[in-house]
């Protein structure tokens, strides 16, 4: 019996143990069915076998991102990205070449300049914008998102004037003699505009997100774990599920207030679309000073941060979300959030329940040996680590040996703890490649680096295993889903700097083809 696509001359990395490399392989149908040699996989290949030759190209399982908000990234889409923009000639440009494809009196949102980058040095006014989009209200957000700059129909439509109350906590910058606006709005000011910009309708939605779904795709991606914001979402999923628009396998994971919706959410397949996963938080982030610690913040000695749940209303949550059937995924990031987690963990008779926590990123010793006991599975988002080592310094906010317990990768690994990666898009870019560099480079602490092979194991193999999913994927070996992801180059072998700049080749999911 010949199969139906066989891969030949090509790196195989299989991220199974027992065969760790290999040349070729063959799929039937949505399976692989055999993983070897050249010589072995020309046994299966007949004359209705499509095969294809990659010579020098890496396969690797098909990469799974463990926490990606799609539809969100599908609003950044919608959006004009400012990100590149060297001048407020070129950000005008843009602007007006966007305002050409727009209906006068159509929102234009905008995002990511910085006038640090601007050769004018200085941030966009009002009437730069009013030259180049009258008919059009503008907001324009800075990359730092505290800031925009917006133009007259924006301030007309919000009715913002000189004479409006300034917000607490925020600025309306104003021309010091006549008292007009100028048009930037600072924090809690940029939301007198931002109330005024009309949700966009479902369709526009479904399209953009569609369109993120493309996006990822082509990033190599053939499974995510989708994490919905809300209720409109799930419609989404289920409309473009439906319409056979979803190019990879989504795991829903939803906020606790919303898994009660999910009742009657229809999947043929649970491998191809499934819920899986309710997220519980226990506390807030590290950068805010919201994540509960044990010890108070080095640099402010009355703040420890908070819970936001007691060990008692996290134990009810738990069993709520496990009577349902699905995984409960605790966020939790400081030290005293972790342990208040693994408390109610360790109170769980055990059973065949996958504890994951989501960003745990204070682990003490005693902390990863208790993961470790408990199998529990730690989510992390590569990019989201270095930004957190970059914008503020670990080593003020937590002292240096409690620094030294941020994200501790390699200690959580050598103690057996599992990692699984995703991207915190559209917050952190989507590159999976950009992630796996990021853990294998890290500057912060270097003892805690990653060995590439790790690293593209918290994308394929335990990210398969955070979701209970290791015996359908993760991995090539014969009798798992046939989802694969081809690169231009092997990142064993790149240098670790351009591991980012690998490219897709193609992806395989469920047996079937999909050129990046
Ligand atoms: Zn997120």
């Amino acid at each position: 019996m010949s199969a139906d696509l066989a891969l030949i001359n090509t790196n195989i990395r299989t991220m199974n143990p027992n065969q760790p490399t290999a040349q070729a392989l063959a799929i039937t149908k949505n399976k692989i069915v055999k993983v070897g040699t050249n010589k072995q996989i020309s046994k299966l290949i007949g004359e209705k076998t499509k095969v294809l030759s990659f010579d020098g190209k890496t396969v690797v399982p098909g990469i799974i991102d463990t926490h990606i908000h799609v539809a969100d990234f599908g609003r950044c889409l919608m959006w004009l990205d400012l990100t590149t923009t060297k001048s407020i000639i070129e950000l005008q440009s843009m602007l007006k070449e966007k305002a050409g494809q727009m209906p006068a009196g159509k929102w234009i949102v905008g995002r990511g300049w910085n006038q640090e980058r601007f050769k004018e040095k200085r941030m966009p006014q009002i009437a730069d914008l009013d030259v180049v989009a009258p008919d059009n209200p503008v907001i324009l957000y800075h990359e730092s998102a505290m800031v925009c700059a917006v133009n007259t129909q924006a301030l007309k439509l919000a009715g913002v004037t000189k004479q409006t109350h300034v917000p607490h906590g925020g600025v309306i910058d104003k021309d010091p003699i006549t008292g007009e606006v100028m048009g930037i709005l600072c924090d809690s000011a940029t939301s007198l505009i931002w109330q005024a910009v009309p949700e966009p309708t479902g369709a526009e939605l479904l399209e953009a997100t569609a369109l993120a779904c493309q996006k990822i795709s082509q990033a190599g991606i053939t499974s995510v774990h989708w994490m919905v914001l809300s209720e409109a979402e799930l419609a989404i999923i289920q409309n473009l599920h439906a319409m056979g628009r979803l190019p990879f396998r989504v795991n829903v994971v939803v906020p606790q207030e919303l898994l009660e919706k999910t009742v009657g959410f229809k999947t043929n397949d649970v491998s191809v679309l499934r819920v899986g996963g309710t997220t519980i938080a226990v506390d807030g982030y590290l950068d805010s000073k919201e994540a509960a610690l044990e010890e108070p913040y080095s640099d402010e000695p009355n703040n420890s941060g908070k819970l936001l749940c007691t060990e008692q209303t996290l134990a009810a949550s738990v069993s709520k979300v496990l009577s349902l059937g699905v995984q409960p995924i605790i966020l939790a990031m400081g030290d005293r959030a972790v342990d208040t987690a693994l408390k109610v963990i360790e109170q769980i008779p055990k059973s065949n329940v996958r504890f994951r926590i989501e960003q745990a990123a204070v682990l003490n010793e005693g902390l990863v040996k208790r993961l470790a006991k408990q199998k529990v599975v730690v989510s992390i988002q590569p990019k989201v680590i270095s930004t957190e080592f970059s914008v503020w310094s670990a080593t003020q906010r937590l002292g240096l040996e409690r620094a030294k317990c941020l994200h501790p990768l390699k200690t959580l690994l050598s103690e057996g703890v599992k990692i699984a990666g995703g991207s915190d898009c559209p917050m952190e870019p989507l590159s999976p490649m950009l992630g796996i560099q990021e853990v294998v480079v890290r500057d912060s602490f270097p003892e805690q680096r990653l060995s590439v092979d790790e690293a593209l194991c918290m994308y394929t193999l335990d990210a398969a295993y955070s979701s209970s999913e290791e015996d359908q994927k993760g991995s090539i070996e014969e009798g798992k889903l046939a989802d694969l992801t081809v690169l231009s180059a092997d990142p064993m072998s790149v240098e670790p700097e351009k591991i980012k700049n690998i490219t897709i080749e193609i992806i395989v999911v469920d047996g079937k083809v999909l050129i990046a």
